[in-house]
């Protein structure tokens, strides 16, 4: 399929680049570093190669969210910003952008994402999880009463938020302890970011501000496969929970979940089940998955042709409100 447009397609600034070391073995690394700083290059000819006309790129996890000094994560998370423009003023045709945010100061996250949609143009927030404040064993999730007005600025700026895994701290995380190879990409992500979707679930996040979109990576982090047991074990706790809604309808109304990383038919038809096609978006998470192992599956995969334009083009364009 040509004209894909993809939402999960990183990239590195120099202070940030460090963190995504982990994700490749030995000389894997020379190539994914290279892949990270190229904004132009290799990346726009992958995107040509496998029909992706259009990409929103984003900060490398956990970037900005790791860096503890407030003022620090505000000035990293600008320049970064700015570096991002400058890419997408060369190829504003195929590159588009998300704003990392220092999530550290709610005030300087909220003045740095209203700057990045209204003077830079950018399509949303993207952010890495939880953020360390302070100290790196601090840790603020965004549930807490102090995002109250970023999030009222999101909703009046009517963009999404992408909530993008980064691991749990292995220090609050004793599960872990003797099994680090669980931890990253291949399981922590996923449990890590879910319960951060259900805190703002269940906090009665959406019941506040009912017109906030919220963007979950790898076909929603488990939660499609989970939601049912979810509400029905929610429904019968004596005391109940602040939200006044089912997480199954949060999940339906307020989110959109992409593809990137979770290449699997079976899966994904499962995500459709329980959301509707109209919000599944495609995505590689480029350049930790080959553009190619997404494009192929996604072109291939046993849905109808009518849920694979809207996947692969339509939901997007409608939601980031593009001219197509
Ligand atoms: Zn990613």
């Amino acid at each position: 399929m040509d004209g894909k447009i993809a939402l999960e397609e990183h990239f590195a600034v120099p202070e940030t680049l460090g963190d995504s070391r982990e994700h490749v073995r030995g000389g894997g690394w020379s190539i994914l570093e290279r892949r990270l700083l190229d904004l132009q290059h290799h990346r726009l000819s992958e995107m040509e190669q496998h029909g992706i006309g259009l990409a929103i790129l984003s900060l490398n996890s956990p970037g900005i969210q790791a860096i503890p000094d407030p003022a620090r994560a505000t000035a990293v998370a600008r320049r970064a910003n700015d570096t991002l423009a400058d890419a997408i003023a060369k190829r504003p045709d195929r590159l588009a952008g998300f704003a990392a945010l220092p999530m550290q100061d709610p005030e300087a996250a909220e003045a740095e994402l209203t700057r990045a949609v209204v003077e830079l143009g950018f399509k949303g927030a993207f952010v890495n999880g939880f953020s360390q404040v302070g100290d790196a064993e601090t840790v603020a999730y965004y549930d807490h009463p102090a995002y109250l007005p970023f999030w009222a600025r999101v909703q009046e700026l009517d963009v999404p938020f992408y909530l993008h895994p980064r691991d749990p701290l292995p220090s609050r995380e004793p599960i872990y302890d003797g099994h680090p190879w669980f931890l990253g990409s291949a399981w922590a992500f996923g449990v890590e970011t879910a319960m951060h979707a259900l805190r703002l679930m269940g906090s009665g996040l959406f019941d506040r501000y009912p017109r906030l979109t919220i963007i979950l990576g790898h076909l929603g982090e488990g939660l499609p496969y989970s939601v049912w047991r979810l509400d029905h074990r929610l429904s019968v706790l004596p005391r109940g929970i602040p939200a006044k809604r089912t997480m199954t309808e949060y999940l339906r109304t307020r989110f959109y979940l992409t593809t990137s990383g979770h290449f699997r038919t079976p899966s994904l038809i499962d995500a459709m089940t329980e959301m509707g096609s109209e919000r599944i978006l495609f995505s590689v998470d480029y350049p930790f998955e080959e553009t190619g192992d997404a494009a192929t599956w996604f072109d291939e995969a046993s849905i109808p042709e009518a849920d694979r334009l809207k996947i692969g083009r339509l939901n997007a364009a409608a939601l980031f409100k593009l001219v197509t």
